[in-house]
């Protein structure tokens, strides 16, 4: 495991921080465009939100994906990173009015819209400076996803997209409005989704939809069924690469498209998880009444998905080869959530040990916070250490 690791360089920067490997990003990219590319109609956006380190960003930029965006600021990003302004598609319950103006600067492919309120606000927008913005409409498909309920998206309950009884008045009226082109319909029903199954019972919602909208005469030329799917936190070693090919079969095979029909994919974890870990540094060994703690110096404002989701990431001593001890890996925070493991084994932890937490590229640095007043983690990519 160590050999993934050039432990000797990483001394030479301050910990915490996010590392990542660059070899197996780019060829999961390429796994991507390998599998998606057996079927011309189907299109991949990388979710921004996952990890907008602008490194990353660039080497995604270069794989021919387009970028699906949730903010202004993400738009930006991705602009930056290199994403063409055509491959864009933009999504969010709530876009200030400066964030859709961006996006219709840009010309951006879609505004995924949520409501008829967003709706009618990004058609004046347009309109103020004769422009036609192209929407798709976020249908909210009342599908659950066997995943964590923070991550659970497509539930009636929950706050995203248009109600399913809504979609047709909702596209009727976008109809009436010049400068709005309808281009498709969006969903996105959850993430961390291992269960093809839950994909699956999406495609059957679409065609079940499709066929409504046909009844009334409404055709789009797009489809975008969102992202979602998961990675092996317990064991990354044994699925570097996630199943894209199960994936992009399952909606090959299940989804029931219209002529030219075109299918859009906005994928994160499943792109940048794996490739990144992050590294922090053991700054003591506790014995409590009942455990062992091991201290590390990163904590729940560097990784906050194990506080938020329960996340289990597999956790190294990359320093050391003794045999393994038992041990609560915390950080250094104020708060009794800043736990990243409880009760697990690893090889015996010293002052100054390494400690790799893996499977932190998606929903890591992204997400990190200066809470405690504490400096954000840098992040670094294989090159660097060259
Ligand atoms: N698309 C939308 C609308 C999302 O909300 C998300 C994540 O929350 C994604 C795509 C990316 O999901 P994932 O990282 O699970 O692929």
């Amino acid at each position: 495991m160590q050999k993934m690791f050039s432990v000797d360089k990483f001394n030479t920067v301050q910990t915490p921080f996010y590392y990542y490997d660059t070899q197996l990003l780019r060829k999961t990219l390429k796994t991507i465009q390998e599998e998606s590319g057996k079927y011309p109609n189907f299109h991949v956006h990388y979710a921004v939100k996952a990890n907008a380190n602008p490194k990353v960003l660039r080497i995604i930029s270069q794989h021919e994906l387009g970028a699906d965006c949730v903010s202004g600021g993400e738009i930006k990003a991705a602009l930056e990173a290199g994403f063409p302004s055509d491959g864009i598609v933009y999504a969010g319950v709530g876009k200030s009015d400066w964030e859709i103006k961006l996006g219709i600067e840009n010309d951006i492919q879609c505004f995924n819209v949520e409501s008829t309120a967003e709706l009618d606000v990004i058609a004046s927008l347009a309109k103020e400076v004769g422009k036609v913005a192209r929407v798709a409409f976020r249908i909210n498909p009342n599908i659950g996803a066997h995943t964590h309920a923070n991550i659970t998206t497509g539930l009636a309950e929950n706050k995203f997209g248009i109600a399913m009884q809504d979609m047709v008045p909702v596209i009727e009226h976008a109809k009436t409005l010049d400068s709005i082109k309808v281009v498709g319909l969006h969903f996105h029903i959850g993430s961390q989704i291992l269960d093809m199954g839950d994909f699956k019972a999406l495609c059957n919602r679409i065609n079940e939809l499709q066929a409504q909208l046909a009844q009334n005469n409404i055709y789009v030329d797009n489809i975008n069924v969102g992202g979602g799917l998961g990675v092996s936190y317990d064991n990354p070693d044994r699925e570097l690469i996630p199943d894209f090919k199960s994936y992009f079969k399952t909606y090959a095979t299940h989804l029931r498209l219209r002529d030219g029909q075109q299918v859009h994919f906005e994928l994160g974890r499943a792109v940048v998880a794996q490739c990144g870990s992050l590294i922090t540094r053991l700054l003591y060994v506790k014995q409590g009444t009942y455990k062992q703690f091991a201290i590390v110096d990163a904590g729940m404002t560097d990784l906050i998905r194990p506080a938020l989701y329960q996340a289990l990431h597999k956790i190294q001593n990359i320093s050391s080869n003794e045999p393994a001890e038992t041990y609560d890996v915390v950080g250094p925070i104020c708060e009794s959530s800043d736990v990243f493991a409880k009760a697990i084994d690893l090889n015996k932890c010293h002052r100054g040990d390494l400690i790799a937490i893996r499977s932190a590229g998606a929903y890591g640095e992204i997400m990190a916070s200066s809470y405690n007043c504490r400096p954000l983690p840098k992040g670094y990519i294989s090159e660097d250490f060259k």
